[in-house]
């Protein structure tokens, strides 16, 4: 199939870890790559946030990436690009309208990526599958007046909810939020995001560490609700271990990142500086030797639209301890591949790791059934064939009237 992704503000080429950089990115790379592996024609519509960007660029993995003209060609914050997003369908629609290519569907990552593909589908007929990825009615529960998302975020998920042709819902959490947002249960089809199984797989290098100290490895945006503060307070109860941080800026960059120095000041106050270490951020295809060099990953957040950083610690092995909230309630299978806690509870959270550190054959039985059920359940081979079921579906509905060339 011609299949269109959009994904407005998380390029597939994107550097990973910054502010508005992580999951969208990686998820609409390797599905783009999967669905190609499987024979699939596929462009992904991202913004054009430099100057220096060719229009199409072709990714290695045999998809080609489109960079649109929405407003300024730089980088632009996510919570401020709704009023450029005109711009973009305008654009869309004059490209597929001329002809040369014309999507059978179209898959939005997002809502704003969501809104410009509702308004191309209504004057060219192409049908719109949408993936939120994050629900504004989550974050505004968690994030009160710090949430700095556009006023109606909400009510246009709702909207679009009821529109598209059809809701990938990535976790049973978010049915659930989806279902109380108004969006029918009947409307949706529940698809979790894949791993790389080749780039995580236990066997390979693994990042050097301190002989005899243990380490917990804990990955993510250095933003407030991915709960690292919870995980330095932790570590006050895990005494023999040290707590490696990698995402947010640059190494080179992290010394002036206001919430990478909080991160420090905290370690200091609670006593554990030396035992704390932020690495910045790590390129994608380096990630595996970091899973690989830990005894345990803790995933901490507050709340979590699916998080693929304990999948991919799972798919090297490495048994995962986190939150219950979001996709880890999927994922991570209490008791059998890790342990889940209570999302802000540094209690609760560093009893766990030091039982866990405690107990060498716990730590073995965890990790032997974590690679299997990542294996066995969440390859993206199998999500891109899952999804391409579902876009067959809906252009199969669409193609008799209403697909305009
Ligand atoms: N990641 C990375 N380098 C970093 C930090 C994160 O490549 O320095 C990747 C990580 O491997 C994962 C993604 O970014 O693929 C983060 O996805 P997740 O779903 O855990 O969180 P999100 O960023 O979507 O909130």
């Amino acid at each position: 199939m011609r299949i269109a992704m959009i994904s407005e503000h998380a390029s597939p080429l994107a550097i990973l870890g910054g502010e508005d950089a992580g999951g969208q990115n990686t998820h609409v790379a390797e599905l783009s790559a999967a669905l190609a592996d499987a024979g699939h024609d596929v462009r992904v519509y991202t913004r054009r946030d430099a100057v220096d960007l060719p229009v199409t660029v072709r990714s290695p993995d045999g998809y080609d990436v489109v960079h649109v003209p929405a407003g300024p060609a730089e980088p632009v914050a996510k919570d401020a690009l709704l009023p450029h997003m005109k711009e973009f369908s305008r654009w869309l629609v004059d490209r597929w309208r001329g002809g040369d290519w014309v999507p059978e569907v179209v898959h939005a990552h997002f809502w704003m990526s969501g809104l410009a593909a509702l308004t191309a589908s209504r004057q060219t007929g192409v049908p719109v599958v949408q993936t939120y990825h994050a629900l504004g009615t989550v974050k505004r529960r968690h994030q009160g007046v710090q949430d700095t998302s556009p006023a109606r975020r909400i009510a246009y998920e709702r909207e679009l909810g009821r529109s598209v042709d059809r809701v990938v819902a990535q976790c049973q959490d978010e049915v659930g939020e989806l279902v109380r947002m108004g969006v029918p249960r009947s409307r949706m089809t529940v698809i979790p995001s894949g791993v790389n199984l080749t780039t995580f797989a236990p066997l390979g290098p693994a990042a050097d560490r301190e002989p005899g100290r243990a380490r917990i490895l804990t990955v993510g945006r250095l933003v407030e609700r991915k709960g690292f503060q919870t995980v330095i307070r932790a570590m006050t109860l895990v005494p023999d271990a040290e707590c490696v941080v990698v995402g947010g800026p640059p190494a080179g960059l992290l010394e002036t990142d206001p919430y990478a120095r909080r991160l420090r000041a905290l370690a200091e106050s609670c006593g554990v500086a030396d035992r704390v270490r932020l690495v910045g951020a790590v390129p994608r295809e380096e990630m595996g030797r970091w899973y690989r060099s830990a005894d345990v990953l803790v995933a901490a957040p507050w709340y979590e639209p699916f998080g693929l950083t304990p999948l991919e610690a799972m798919a090297c092995g490495v048994p995962v301890i986190g939150t219950a909230v979001g996709g880890l309630k999927d994922t991570v299978v209490e008791g059998v591949t890790g342990d889940l806690v209570p999302a802000r509870d540094p209690r609760a959270l560093g009893t766990a790791i030091q039982r866990l550190l405690d107990d060498r054959m716990r730590r073995f039985a965890y990790a032997t059934t974590a690679q299997e059920r990542a294996r066995l359940r969440y390859s993206w081979a199998a999500t891109a064939e899952r999804l391409a079921e579902v876009y067959g579906e809906v252009a199969a509905v669409r193609r008799p009237s209403r697909v305009v060339a």
